[in-house]
């Protein structure tokens, strides 16, 4: 193989041996050569539609909050690259995974006080059933063993995670038959601001209650559904759950790996609601869109009950637990954005969204268009069309990556205000042309 790969070899060799997320193999659609990255812009290896860098409207996936190849994060990477990028966690333990489990109990709800580092969100989700599941059994009952969320959720690709997705018109429908079996409510009804609903509130409700004897816990994603749909619901609903798992013996599991450090308006979403949940996992922005690296947090009442319990341990360690190199990047990205006036800024995109994204209400095909915190969603009446969505975007000089029927965009908070309206001039053109 060449030193150098040229664009059109290095596709070549991408379409014939690399897999890329929800794709097939060999790839369909032609990826774009990404060079480098800096501050909003991804810089493409070769000009796409006359365009040789793209503002980034998606933070690579919530992550990259900071943007890229920001100096803080990249010096906290290469000083920590000079000590060690990694020892086992079995036995050791150092600085920078203490530091950041200690900065992560300071920050997030009080109850929750013990943190498990795991190498990604579904791994920390799996982790969280564990924790869950385990907790039962060591209480002396394991017949409490099941899930119960909402329909309309993602929680992660792996097995647990898998179960409590969306079992309609998500990606794991295929697996419908050789997944747990969960227990599903109602989708939450849309609105932020709307008013609870009695009739909803009552079914989850009596839900939870009807199978309180098989449940471990209740799962859901606080006030905004991610990757199932990008929708918003009111945060009445979390402290509606968190009384009937009180009520009902039943964990609560807040997965917060989309919706944490601010991306909501608030640090974490379960803030809009004021309630903690017994275990909560976060992940994507921890590291600021460096490495991968999520977490699992929970109450020192479930980390005794599974450390009083027959096995009384939890048996869980990934190689890569706790990654020196990892946990230096989160803790430098929490610093930066709890160092600065975040929700200003988050604020400030929100309202560069709403005016830039309001004319797309205007446009035929167009269902809804909501904003919530730096959030920007446009949902159309039909399935849209991504090679199209995606070439109008890229057009007006910016990276989206739609998906089903939705044009979103979660831009990084030290996006300008002119690459704001950039942004949604994309999501409106994406929006038409899709
Ligand atoms: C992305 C996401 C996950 C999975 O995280 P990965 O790091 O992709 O494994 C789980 N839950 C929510 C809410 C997510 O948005």
């Amino acid at each position: 193989m060449p030193d150098q790969l040229s664009p059109a070899e290095l596709r070549a060799l991408d379409r014939a041996h690399v897999w890329h997320p929800y794709g097939p193999m060999p790839g369909r659609q032609e990826p774009l050569v990404v060079e480098s990255a800096s501050g909003v812009r991804l810089r493409l290896a070769e000009p796409v539609h006359g365009r040789s860098e793209l503002v980034d409207g998606m933070s690579s996936w919530w992550s990259a909050v900071h943007g890229y190849n920001h100096p803080v994060l990249n010096e906290a990477a290469r000083d920590q690259l000079d000590r060690m990028s990694h020892v086992m966690f079995g036995g050791l333990t150092h600085e920078p995974a203490v530091r950041l489990a200690a900065r992560l109990v300071e920050i997030t709800p009080e109850p929750l006080q013990h943190v498990f580092l795991a190498d990604s969100g579904s791994v920390s989700v799996e982790v969280a059933v564990k924790m869950c599941l385990q907790y039962w059994r060591s209480a002396g009952r394991p017949a409490k063993r099941r899930l119960l969320t909402w329909r309309g959720g993602y929680h992660g690709d792996t097995w647990q995670p898998m179960s409590v997705c969306d079992p309609d018109g998500g990606m794991h429908e295929l697996w419908s038959g050789s997944l747990p079996r969960q227990i599903f409510a109602d989708a939450p009804p849309d609105g932020f601001d709307a008013d609870p609903d009695d009739a909803y509130v009552r079914h989850l409700r009596e839900l939870v209650a009807a199978h309180a004897d098989e449940l471990a816990a209740v799962i859901v994603e606080p006030v905004v559904q991610g990757a199932g749909g990008m929708r918003f619901h009111s945060p009445a609903y979390l402290r509606v759950l968190r009384e009937a798992c009180d009520a009902n013996d039943v964990l609560l599991v807040f997965d917060e790996i989309a919706t944490g450090f601010g991306r909501t308006g608030q640090l974490f979403a379960a803030g809009h609601a004021g309630v903690s949940p017994d275990v909560m996992c976060v992940g994507k922005a921890l590291t600021g869109g460096y490495l991968t690296l999520a977490a699992t947090l929970c109450t020192t009442r479930v980390a005794e009950g599974i450390s009083s319990g027959d096995v009384p341990v939890l048996a869980h360690g990934p190689t890569f637990m706790g990654n020196p190199l990892a946990s230096a990047v989160a803790c430098a990205s929490v610093d930066l954005l709890l160092g600065q006036d975040w929700e200003l800024e988050v604020k400030r995109i929100g309202t560069g969204l709403r005016q830039g994204l309001a004319e797309a209400a205007e446009v035929p095909g167009v269902r809804d268009v909501r904003v919530l915190g730096a959030i920007g969603v446009v949902q159309l009446d039909h399935e849209v069309d991504m090679e199209a969505a995606t070439r109008a975007a890229v057009r007006e000089g910016v990276w989206l990556r739609p998906f089903r029927d939705l044009v979103y965009t979660m831009p990084p908070y030290v996006t300008g205000d002119d690459d704001v309206a950039r942004i949604c001039r994309a999501v409106c053109a994406a929006a038409r042309e899709g």
